[in-house]
């Protein structure tokens, strides 16, 4: 990757400056400089780790370095950035969070993970989970709520919140019931692998990573946090990937594809995502991972509304019509404000 001088003057002015490690999340977010321009002139490298869990489809090497090399494609033409992707390792992904303990347990880490998870079963957690979407239906309009959740006419935002729930529940519960491994003996969510599920784990991974700069894996990061916004919730709990801040690397980002979603022809999936056909399935995970990597090159904020855009998110969990969508606009986008991101 090619260092850019000012940037790294910045980055490094702004290390040495703070001696401390931040204890508290809202430290370190406070802590963190503003995210800068990503110049397109410069060609760069992104440094893949493909992270797998072996009772879920899987992703083969050859399958992997088609999916690189149809980013590097997608990259050039929608985004004008020149980058090769670089597979820098493989390997088991309860494994490398298991190596990862410590990260988990320090206490900036701890007071992410604790303000972040709710535990599904857990007393009050219906409460919890119910003020969170409150919290995100109270800032969106309702036109756009009726876009996720069926509403009688002259519902409230008490009633919208309920419905949000029941779509919720049933979705997650279904998803994390569904038979995995080999004849189906296992179920998707257990004990043993929910930490390779939580969002709030993979937000503390990630922003530790210094290996690489972006994981493909083939799980899935399913549950309810207390920052899940209306898509994420309807979805089920299910982010099928996300973006967040990094001091590790010079993009200050670092990011994660969940590709379950896209692989799995379970029942689940197939009721709420409808086929895939096979030949497919690689191209639509290329377009989500577009959606992310427009958050991580341009800054891009998420984006509302406008079908055929990539940078607006799937709806639901109906990923291949959104791919169709955005593919056949050639990811037209004739609404996108200016205004990019400084903070994930
Ligand atoms: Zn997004």
């Amino acid at each position: 990757m090619v260092a850019w001088g000012a940037f790294a003057l910045v980055a490094l002015l702004a290390g040495s400056g703070c001696a401390q490690e931040p204890r508290t999340w809202a430290e370190y977010t406070e802590s963190l400089p503003p995210l800068q321009t990503i110049p397109h002139e410069s060609s760069h490298t992104l440094r893949v780790l493909y992270l797998e869990d072996p009772r879920l489809p899987k992703l083969d090497e050859k399958q992997r370095e088609t999916l690189y090399r149809k980013i590097e494609i997608l990259l050039a033409q929608w985004y004008s950035f020149k980058v090769d992707l670089v597979e820098v390792g493989a390997g088991d992904l309860r494994e490398r969070f298991e190596k990862a303990a410590p990260v988990f347990e320090t206490p900036l880490a701890k007071d992410f993970i604790s303000r972040n998870a709710i535990d599904l079963g857990g007393f009050g957690s219906k409460d919890s989970i119910l003020s969170t979407i409150r919290e995100d239906l109270a800032r969106r309009d309702e036109k756009l709520i009726r876009r996720y959740v069926k509403l009688k006419p002259g519902a409230t935002k008490d009633d919208a919140a309920a419905a949000v729930f029941a779509v919720f529940e049933d979705r997650l519960t279904r998803l994390r019931e569904t038979p995995v491994g080999e004849e189906g003996k296992d179920i998707l969510h257990s004990a043993r692998y929910a930490d390779t599920q939580s969002f709030s784990h993979w937000e503390v991974f990630l922003g530790r990573l210094a290996d690489a700069d972006f994981v493909l894996s083939n799980s899935v990061i399913a549950g309810p946090d207390s920052a899940m916004p209306l898509y994420v919730a309807v979805r089920g709990g299910i982010t099928n990937g996300f973006v967040t801040n990094s001091k590790e690397n010079d993009y200050r980002a670092v990011g994660v594809v969940g590709a379950l979603p896209f692989l799995s022809d379970a029942p689940f999936f197939l009721e709420e995502r409808g086929k895939i056909p096979q030949r497919e399935k690689l191209d639509t995970l290329a377009t989500f991972w577009m959606h992310e990597l427009g958050h991580f090159f341009l800054r891009m904020k998420e984006h509302y509304g406008e079908g055929g855009c990539v940078h607006v998110a799937p709806e639901g969990l109906r990923v291949y019509e959104w791919h169709r969508a955005v593919r056949k606009a050639q990811n037209t986008c004739r609404f996108l404000p200016e205004e990019r991101l400084t903070l994930y």
